[in-house]
């Protein structure tokens, strides 16, 4: 499913004619974050589309593993709440003991809880300063009484802090966007700031959940932030304004490490806090497996 806005906001002619973004450009979460991290990354993978010359994280095959894994069990969940009855879809994770364990812990705790309705892998277009703000949700539970709840599935071994996810564009643009776009989802208004929060649910965590509860005050902050965050993009005219971040951490585990002259080795995996950090930061869209790991 998706939902589009009924009309787009123009963008100012200044912008159009100086910005190096292409005329179609659609922001997500995960190219905000990367220009959050760093500007030369949102460069080299959102703008020149530069295929990644380097390794994310070693062992290349191990990391390979988690990844798909990770996949696998989105899709599980995806099925989950599509209605696929739990006994084919607990078949579908036999084999992989990791994966039937976090199977088996989602069921358990039942951390959806009571719904009228769910939106699995549910797309939803909105507007940040005039370009297109796009975002695939893991799921959108419709409460009794109207109210909305986000749920993210991570698959990661090390959680994150609540300072850590707060501060995530990821916490910002989901029920942002819901609260601009989600009106597909009650067939009138959008649901309203308040009637909103997004969960974190951790595979590797059941029992720690991390829940944001959203509100008018909340929205106005993220607008403001999400303009000025486009806003610098849209400042920077030249290629070289795109400037490579002084914090090295995010190189670590950042596939241009060798175009960059940022180190030819990739980080370890078990480095735990820090990759999973980066790597939540390397996503291009929702759609990316990247996202997966954080
Ligand atoms: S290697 Fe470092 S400087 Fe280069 S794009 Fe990645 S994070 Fe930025």
């Amino acid at each position: 499913m998706n939902t589009s806005p009924n009309s787009t906001p123009e963008r100012s002619a200044s912008e159009n004619s100086t910005s190096l973004l292409p005329e179609d450009f659609q922001f997500s979460q995960g190219s905000l974050q990367d220009f959050d991290d760093c500007p030369r990354r949102f460069l080299l993978r959102h703008i020149e589309g530069r295929p990644y010359p380097a390794p994310e994280a070693e062992p290349i095959r191990e990391n390979e593993r988690r990844k798909e894994r990770g996949v696998r069990f989105h899709e599980l969940l995806c099925q989950e709440h599509s209605g696929v009855p739990r006994e084919a879809v607990r078949r579908q994770a036999s084999g992989d003991e990791k994966l039937e364990v976090w199977w088996d812990q989602y069921v358990h705790r039942e951390p959806v809880g009571e719904t009228n309705r769910t939106y699995a892998e549910i797309s939803l277009e909105g507007e940040v300063a005039g370009y297109p703000l796009i975002a695939t949700y893991d799921l959108i539970a419709e409460r009794p009484g109207g109210t909305f709840e986000i749920f993210d599935w991570k698959t990661a071994r090390y959680k994150p802090d609540r300072g850590q996810l707060a501060s995530r564009l990821q916490t910002k643009v989901y029920p942002y966007l819901l609260a601009q776009a989600g009106a597909g989802l009650t067939g009138g208004e959008p649901p309203r700031p308040e009637q909103i929060k997004m969960t974190y649910w951790f595979a590797e965590h059941p029992d720690n959940p991390e829940t944001f509860e959203y509100s008018d005050y909340n929205a106005e902050v993220d607008e403001e932030d999400l303009q000025d965050q486009v806003g610098k993009i849209l400042a920077r005219t030249e290629r070289a304004h795109f400037e490579k971040t002084e914090d090295r951490t995010h190189c670590k585990f950042c596939t241009y490490r060798s175009h960059c002259g940022r180190g030819a080795q990739a980080g370890n995996i078990d480095d735990g806090e820090t990759y999973l950090e980066e790597t939540g930061s390397t996503q291009a869209d929702l759609d990316d497996v990247e996202e997966i790991e954080f």
